[in-house]
């Protein structure tokens, strides 16, 4: 197969396939690490496990995990980062945001959240990226940085209104593309960041970190230079890049892949078992099947 010239990676890429250990690993996984891998060539791919659910994350899914991309024949530098070792990075990087006055402490529960919501505003969304749009309830309550101190549990939410305020217009460049096509360099802009994520959380409850905050910290952490994941992350992205301006970390360049669907066109989720990698092999295919099956 043949790539345009602009998607031909780089060839001391750094990528990575960060998946969470919270069920098997399926298709889909198999297609976006073998990418992930592709893509590094003669540079560095790495495993990164996104474990900072402890309610869902298990250590038996893990060992699959190794086991499953040793079976498609992938190798990565070890000790792999492990994100329920890295609370102390997430939670300096919230003091940051915190005493920069972008954090304040929400208390909502989310039927409150459902409440506030259910009177509706005019042509603006109420999902986004990452659910519901946050409808502001707790942002002037007064409980942020710097005048206060950082509470240490509990949910905090990122000012958006303040925080692209400070960030200005940002930009990221996309070597694959979103599931409209999107690719090349992408314009955000500030009030349209603002109206389609609003307040995310970035402290969850019971966790002290959030995918978002992780993500970039460690994607910075490891150096990756492109990020390669899914479509379905790609609205994510630009969270990402307001929060790696906000941090002072480099944007790498993203590329968002197709996602694998079943017969019926629905996307693999990590309860498809029969999608999954540990059901092939158990039925004697090898990795070169796996990659025919998801047109590799
Ligand atoms: N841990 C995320 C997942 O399993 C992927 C994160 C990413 O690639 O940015 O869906
Ligand atoms: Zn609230």
């Amino acid at each position: 197969m043949t790539h345009p010239p602009e998607t031909q990676p780089d060839s001391r890429q750094i990528t990575r396939f960060a998946p969470s250990p919270t069920g098997p690993l399926h298709l889909g996984h198999a297609y976006s690490a073998l990418i992930a891998a592709e893509r590094a060539r003669a540079g560095t791919f790495h495993l990164r496990i996104e474990d900072i659910d402890t309610s869902r994350a298990r250590p038996e899914w893990e060992e699959r995990i190794f086991d499953d991309l040793h079976w498609l024949g992938l190798r990565w530098p070890v000790p792999v980062m492990r994100q329920s070792e890295r609370l102390a990075s997430y939670r300096m990087a919230l003091r940051r945001l915190w005493e920069d006055g972008l954090l304040y402490r929400c208390t909502c529960r989310r039927r409150d959240i459902e409440a506030a919501l259910s009177a509706p505003q005019e042509g603006a969304p109420l999902h986004g990226p990452d659910g519901l749009i946050y409808p502001g309830t707790c942002r002037e309550s007064g409980d942020r940085g710097p005048a206060r101190p950082m509470p240490e549990d509990g949910v905090l939410r990122l000012d958006m209104g303040r925080a692209v305020a400070r960030t200005g217009a940002l930009t990221f460049r996309e070597t694959g593309s979103g599931p409209n096509g999107e690719t090349g360099d992408i314009a955000l802009d500030p009030q349209e960041v603002l109206r389609t994520t609003g307040d995310i959380i970035l402290a969850r409850r019971d966790m002290g970190t959030s995918y978002h905050l992780s993500v970039v910290i460690d994607d910075a952490e490891q150096n990756i230079t492109e990020v390669t994941r899914g479509q379905d992350l790609f609205e994510a992205t630009r969270i990402h890049v307001v929060l790696q301006a906000l941090l002072g970390l480099p944007t790498p360049v993203f590329h968002h892949h197709r996602l694998i669907r079943d017969d019926h066109g629905k996307r693999l989720a990590k309860r498809d078992d029969a999608r999954a990698i540990a059901a092939y092999r158990a039925e004697g295919a090898t990795p070169a099947d796996i990659r025919r099956i998801v047109g590799l």
